[in-house]
């Protein structure tokens, strides 16, 4: 007998391989690292002020 309509379907979670999660670890790695040069390391006049606040937060010496 089959039951379609009274027995809630419970949504079924995919699995990811920690291989296929690789790839975007060293991406995301790699954006992190550029992100910290440009607030941390990044003297430029443009990029100081877009970052400021977030030099702020992260302790990096500013004025
Ligand atoms: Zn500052």
């Amino acid at each position: 007998m089959a039951q379609t309509a009274a027995t809630p379907e419970i949504a079924e979670i995919p699995t990811v391989p920690l291989t296929d999660l690789g790839p975007w670890a060293v991406f995301f790695a790699l954006l992190a690292v550029v992100v910290l040069f440009f607030v941390g390391a990044d003297q430029n006049a443009a990029t100081h002020e877009w970052v400021h606040d977030a030099r702020h937060l992260l302790g990096y010496p500013c004025h």
